[in-house]
C-alpha cells in the first residue's frame, strides 16, 4: 500500500517510551500528530495529541487506533505478530510485519543475515541440554547463549567459558527455545542507522562506535574508529538488509568490528527494526535527525540529509546520573535530553547529553 500522509494527518505509534517520544517530538515539527497506543502511561504521552491505554490483544481498542491514524508504526521490536498483523489488515504498518518476524527471532535473524551473505557469528539451534552439549562441542568456549526471543540489554543471555555446567546455563536462560553462539573476538562494537523511503532510497548516518556499561549503551561516537572501506561495508550491509526486507522507515544493525593481522571486518550481530539509542546524537549532530528520519519514511516523504555537524560525542544518563541535570545545563557545548521518567531507578534510561565538536 502506497499511502502517503500530509501536514495535518496522524501516525499511530505502538510504544510510550522514549523513542515513541521522541518520534512523536519530531512528527509535530513536521505539522504531523501523533496517536501513541500503549498498555501502560510512560514518556511519550506528555508530548502526543491523542493516547489508549489498552492491551496489545485489545482488538477493539486496536481497530479504533487504526481508525484515528493514516500509518502505523512502533517503538520496540517485540510488537506481538498477531497485534501487527490486525492492524496491518486496516492501516500501512511500517516497516512492516516481515521485519518484526524476521528480527524478534534470534535465529531466523541470523539464518536470514547468512542467507544474504552478511556475515554472523557462527550459530546453532539450542532446544534442550543434548542440543546445548552438541552446539558446544562444535562452536566451542568461551560462547554465548541466548533466548530466542525477547532478549534487551544482555538480559537472556549468558557465557559459556571453560568449566561453566551447561545444565546450569540452559536452566539460566529458561531452559526453552535458545542458539548458542561462536564467541566473536571483537576490539569494537559499531552501529549502523539508515532510513529507507517508500519509493526504496536509502540514506545512512556515519558509523556510530558503541561503549556499553553493564550491558546497557553508556556512549556513542561518531565517527567511528574504523577504516573508510570497513565503514562502506558497513553501510552497504544495512543498505542490503533494508532493501531484502522491503523495509520502511529507520533501521538500526548492530555490528562487531574484529581487527585482524588481515586487517578489520565486521561481523552483524543484531537488527533492531526502529530508531536506536546510538543514534539520538542525531538530534543536535545531524542535518536530520533518524527520528525525522523515521517520520518522513513512514508518511512516504523524501529522506532528509543524514550528514553530521561534527564530530559527536552521546552519553546516556542512566538512573541517578540524571541527578546532575543542573550541572550539565550549563556545561557550554552540551544539548541536554530528558525523558520526563518520574522515577530514578537504577539502569533506567532517563536521558542524554550530546556535544557536537568541529572536526
Ligand atoms: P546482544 O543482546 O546480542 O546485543 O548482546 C549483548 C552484548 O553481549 C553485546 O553487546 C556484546 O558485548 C556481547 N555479545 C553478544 N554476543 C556476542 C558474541 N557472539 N561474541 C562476543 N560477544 C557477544
Amino acid at each position: 500500500m502506497s499511502v502517503v500522509l500530509k501536514p495535518g494527518d496522524m501516525i499511530g505509534i505502538l510504544g510510550s517510551g522514549q523513542l515513541g517520544r521522541m518520534i512523536a517530538l519530531a512528527a509535530a515539527r513536521l505539522g504531523i500528530r501523533a496517536h501513541i497506543y500503549c498498555p501502560e502511561s510512560g514518556p511519550a504521552f506528555d508530548v502526543c495529541a491523542q493516547q489508549t491505554i489498552a492491551a496489545y490483544e485489545d482488538e477493539k481498542a486496536l481497530a479504533a487506533f487504526a481508525d484515528s491514524v493514516g500509518v502505523i508504526s512502533y517503538e520496540f521490536e517485540n510488537v506481538p505478530a498477531k497485534t501487527a498483523a490486525f492492524l496491518e489488515a486496516r492501516r500501512p504498518v511500517r516497516p512492516g510485519p516481515r521485519a518484526l518476524a524476521i528480527t524478534q527471532d534470534r535465529f531466523t535473524e541470523k539464518s536470514f543475515l547468512n542467507d544474504l551473505g552478511i556475515p554472523t557469528a557462527p550459530f546453532a539451534q539450542v532446544d534442550s541440554l543434548a542440543d546445548l552439549e552438541q552446539a558446544v562441542a562444535k562452536l566451542g568456549r568461551p560462547s554465548v547463549l541466548k533466548t530466542r526471543r525477547f532478549g534487551y540489554d544482555g538480559k537472556g543471555q549468558t557465557m559459556i567459558r571453560e568449566g561453566s555446567n551447561l545444565a546450569e546455563a540452559f536452566a539460566s536462560v529458561g531452559g526453552g527455545a535458545c542458539i548458542l553462539e561462536g564467541f566473536v573476538p571483537f576490539q569494537r562494537e559499531v552501529s549502523v542507522i539508515g532510513a529507507r523511503g517508500l519509493d526504496g532510497s536509502f540514506a545512512a548516518y556515519d558509523v556510530c562506535e558503541n561503549e556499553h556499561a553493564n550491558h546497557i549503551l553508556s556512549r556513542t561516537i561518531v565517527p567511528a574508529h574504523a577504516s573508510p572501506d570497513t565503514q562502506k561495508a558497513a553501510i552497504d550491509m544495512a543498505g542490503r538488509i533494508a532493501a531484502a526486507l522491503d523495509y520502511v522507515g529507520v533501521i538500526t544493525v548492530e555490528m562487531f568490528l574484529v581487527e585482524e593481522a588481515q586487517g578489520e571486518r565486521i561481523v552483524v550481530n543484531e537488527i533492531a527494526p526502529r530508531v536506536h539509542n546510538s543514534g539520538h546524537w542525531t538530534l543536535d549532530g545531524a542535518v536530520t535527525s533518524q527520528f525525522e528520519q523515521h517520520v518522513r519514511a513512514i508518511c512516504g516523504w523524501p529522506l532528509g540529509s543524514p550528514a553530521r555537524h561534527g564530530a559527536i560525542e552521546m552519553h546516556n544518563l542512566i538512573g541517578a546520573e540524571a541527578n546532575d541535570w543542573a550541572t550539565l545545563l550549563a556545561k557550554p557545548g552540551v544539548a541536554l535530553h530528558l525523558y520526563g521518567k518520574h522515577e530514578a531507578r537504577e539502569g533506567r534510561k532517563m536521558g542524554h547529553w550530546t556535544r557536537v565538536l568541529p572536526e
